[in-house]
């Protein structure tokens, strides 16, 4: 009965979510007049077992069941009407945001560690759906590439898809996007994820109003994005390296960078300046920088990175040094042109040329990356010159944004069933034309199959070479999204290019 998961619901939220037990009788008011429930619930419980649990799940479980099982809401709806419900257990956006500040005095790694767990409690970050995702890391011989297929990202239903169309004829302007603050609380509709249990702390970047907050979707540890106050389109510039070193000062663990400020190179969202961050060393961090450049300051050091990218790192112990000779950088590179390497900064007044800055803290030492971008299209490439080619589309064709820049790849839910068909091909002896038939949507893998065909795949090994083609293929996608390649020519214009700023 839902006044039993009520006084459950009430119980876990005194052991994990920080509801002070004199809030209990006010707070039952609230949720019984949600559910529709008359009369609490009195009856003995097993209070050590809700105390003991490491996420909701069993709760979440419980209640979803109930509301239906109540006529309470509708299934379209139930799990907007769980996330209002959890969102009334947790405590209000001041209350937690006192809370991580007086943990932030203490040692800050205790503030951003509060944050994670009390999202990870409220079911805001599911966490147990989050540890389904496969995650493994490639063998090659150096610069090996972390590859997760991420299943906890939902894939919007029809259903949804209809039900959107006719609410925007009504209104949906508010929030404006999915970063705003004014998501949180939110009850949500069919195209805007509910938001009542989400908690954002306020921050200072730069002497101007920004919000931290983390993914629902953890791409790795503590995933975290720091949205700015106002909604208003990315731009990189000199001032978004000031950003982004003060948000390692105030948050020494955490690594902080910015997707570009250009579609197909950039990140999902650009109509909203944000940042994403955590507590994870990517692929690209531990990359042997390649060739040292000459900078006349003992100060600063730069060199190009070993990366299937473009990359320049930046490292030493004055920061403003450090910013002046990124926007240098940045300036040089947003006009540099090169057309033997298909290097064109713009289209009449149409910027092509950008990048995707990384900050990290060592001690006093500051890490500074810059991946130099370039969106531009044309009639071979049209999703881009320097994007996934058009043959690894089926693996992977988002933009490459900056966590896959870095070498950790965010590959679609669907390969796992794709993947996992294919490989049946061949451990079951399926005839592959029957098979297309009833999976149509596996054509799409013709490379694949010619690969498996060359290596002879049978039941034993078809499972490691599907895996080996995945990781070739993201090495040739990183290697794709080089704007100076890794060759004679483009090693050469990339040393040329770097030693002509005047860092
Ligand atoms: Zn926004």
């Amino acid at each position: 009965m839902l006044n039993e998961t009520i006084e459950k619901l009430l119980v876990y939220a005194n052991a994990h979510l920080g509801l002070d037990e004199e809030d209990n009788t006010y707070t039952r008011n609230i949720l019984m007049d949600l559910c529709n429930v008359s009369e609490p619930f009195f009856d003995e419980m097993n209070i050590s077992a809700i105390r003991g649990l490491k996420v909701p799940d069993i709760l979440i479980q419980e209640l979803r069941s109930n509301l239906l099982l109540e006529n309470v809401c509708d299934p379209s709806n139930v799990d907007r009407f769980i996330v209002k419900i959890m969102g009334t257990l947790t405590p209000r956006p001041s209350e937690v945001t006192a809370k991580f500040k007086v943990l932030q005095r203490e040692k800050r790694a205790k503030a951003t560690d509060y944050l994670y767990d009390l999202q990870i409690k409220n079911n805001y970050i599911q966490k147990s759906a989050v540890d389904r995702n496969l995650h493994w890391v490639t063998d090659f011989d150096k610069n090996n590439l972390e590859i997760t297929i991420n299943l906890s990202k939902p894939e919007k239903d029809n259903k949804d898809i209809a039900r959107a169309k006719h609410e925007d004829l009504k209104d949906s302007k508010y929030p404006a996007c999915v970063l705003c603050k004014e998501n949180v609380g939110y009850a949500g509709r069919s195209d805007h994820p509910a938001r009542g249990n989400l908690r954002t702390i306020p921050l200072k970047l730069d002497t101007e109003a920004w919000h931290l907050q983390y993914s629902p979707y953890v791409y790795y540890n503590k995933h975290c994005i720091v949205f700015e106050d106002v909604h208003e389109p990315m731009i990189i510039s000199k001032r978004t390296m000031a950003r982004l070193f003060n948000f390692v000062d105030i948050f020494p663990h955490f690594f902080i960078g910015s997707n570009a400020d250009l579609p197909i190179v950039g990140g999902s969202i650009l109509n909203h300046e944000h940042f994403q961050g955590g507590e994870y060393e990517f692929p690209m961090m531990k990359a042997e920088n390649l060739v040292e450049i000459p900078v006349d300051d003992e100060e600063l050091e730069v060199h190009i990175l070993d990366w299937y990218n473009s990359t320049i790192h930046l490292s030493g112990t004055n920061k403003e040094r450090i910013i002046d000779a990124m926007a240098k950088i940045l300036n040089a590179w947003k006009i540099y042109e090169n057309k033997q390497l298909n290097i064109i900064p713009a289209t009449a007044d149409i910027p092509h040329s950008t990048i995707t800055p990384i900050v990290k803290r060592d001690g006093r030492v500051y890490h500074a990356y810059m991946i130099l971008r370039n969106n531009r299209t044309d009639e071979n490439y049209p999703d881009g010159i320097f994007h996934a080619h058009p043959e690894y589309h089926p693996i992977k064709k988002e933009g490459i944004g900056l966590i896959e820049a870095m070498g950790m790849f965010i590959l679609p839910a669907r390969l796992k069933r794709q993947l996992g068909e294919i490989a049946n091909i061949y451990k079951e002896e399926l005839v592959l034309g029957e098979v297309l038939q009833d999976h149509p949507d596996l054509e799409i893998f013709g490379e694949l199959f010619t690969f498996l065909e060359e290596e002879n795949a049978n039941e034993e090994t078809v499972e490691e070479l599907i895996t080996t083609y995945v990781n070739n293929v993201c090495r040739e996608i990183l290697k794709n999204t080089a704007v100076f390649k890794d060759d004679e020519e483009g090693s050469a214009a990339f040393l040329q290019f770097i030693n002509e700023v005047k860092i």
